[in-house]
């Protein structure tokens, strides 16, 4: 999945207001300070923190 990275670019955490990195492998915009993971669907990354996914669940980091 191809996200606009325009429409990237100007995405924020809802959390931190910080800026979201585009994880290429599985289409998911990941904000490291909150180690959560949001869901793009159909091209549609969903910024709701409900939907987010940990990303110590996510991945196989320990921190
Ligand atoms: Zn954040």
């Amino acid at each position: 999945m191809q996200l606009d990275a325009h429409l990237v670019h100007v995405l924020v955490c809802p959390i931190c207001k910080g800026k979201l990195e585009k994880r290429l492998t599985d289409g998911y915009l990941v904000c490291k300070a909150d180690k959560l993971a949001y869901p793009v669907r159909d091209g549609i990354p969903i910024m709701i923190v409900e939907q987010a996914v940990p990303l110590d669940h996510s991945d196989h980091q320990v921190n």
